[in-house]
């Protein structure tokens, strides 16, 4: 069985994340803990958290189905002091943010060089940070995302990922999200039969079939290698749709999350339900 859903807003509080992924039609989801715009929110309060758990159980939605992504702003592989103790503070306060929603992961972007340092420091850097968050919470695992490999992100290779992943000190609480759209842009080419196969192989050999923790479903609208994140709706894009036939009929990918980003939200229902029709049983 597969777990799918989409990136649904939080606004008006946490709690309403589950009505809309209910909405949809939707058995995971994902969703902003605060603001991501800002670097600072205030605490979720006792009521939104009760009823956050209250909703997750009534639609019958499972914390292990569940993906907060951190807020764009974060670079825990910030070059400078400042920036870094910044980003850092505010990736604890989102694993706290998560312990206390009683959820298991948090998705985020590696991130940046700003090529100011190489490539190896910031991937150690990272790696340190997520010990830090690690070793002051409890019960959330740290999930990193594949990039397309824009600017200065890292993240666009599975080797450094896994290079990331050795310097983790808790190997329990670190996993990767594999971003279908990112994955393309980067240069693995999902699109064909002989790609895709030779794609989670890879994966596999690199970092470890038993890392993979949540997919993100997007279709992209920039071709092959560009190096460039632009997310299009299921089908619409270089991906195709293929793809999603095949993804949908893997049993790799049961029961983990799968997430969609794809850009218009008024599809997410069809979409959905499209992705479960490919389902061969
Ligand atoms: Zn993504
Ligand atoms: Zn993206």
């Amino acid at each position: 069985m597969k777990y799918i859903g989409a990136h649904v807003s939080a606004e008006g509080g946490v709690e309403n994340a589950p009505i809309r992924a209910h909405e949809i039609g939707a058995n995971a989801f994902a969703f902003f803990t605060k603001n991501q715009r800002r670097w600072v929110s205030p605490p979720l309060t006792k009521k939104s958290i009760e009823l956050f758990k209250e909703n997750c159980e009534k639609y019958g939605i499972k914390a292990e189905h569940i993906l907060p992504h951190d807020s764009y702003l974060i670079n825990l592989g910030h070059p400078e002091k400042e920036g870094l103790e910044k980003s850092r503070n505010a990736f604890l306060d989102e694993m706290q943010r998560c312990e206390q929603l009683g959820l298991q992961l948090l998705n985020f972007h590696p991130g940046s060089h700003l090529n100011q340092h190489s490539i190896d420091e910031c991937l150690a850097t990272i790696a340190e940070s997520i010990n830090i968050a690690l070793d002051k919470t409890k019960g959330v695992s740290a999930i990193i995302e594949n990039t397309a490999g824009q600017g200065t992100n890292l993240g666009h290779t599975f080797e450094q990922i896994a290079q990331i992943i050795d310097q983790v000190e808790d190997k329990t609480r670190v996993g990767v999200c594999i971003d279908s759209c990112h994955s393309y842009s980067a240069g693995y080419d999902l699109k064909t039969e002989a790609g895709y196969a030779e794609t989670f192989r890879q994966f596999d050999e690199i970092i470890g079939a038993n890392y993979l923790k949540a997919i993100h479903l997007n279709d992209t609208k920039k071709e092959f290698g560009s190096r460039v994140d632009r997310h299009d709706s299921i089908g619409k894009g270089f991906l195709g749709i293929d793809f999603f036939k095949r993804f949908m009929n893997d049993p790799r990918f049961n029961h983990i999350p799968i997430i969609l980003e794809t850009p218009d939200p008024t599809l997410w229902a069809e979409e959905i339900a499209l992705l479960r029709s490919f389902v061969v049983e």
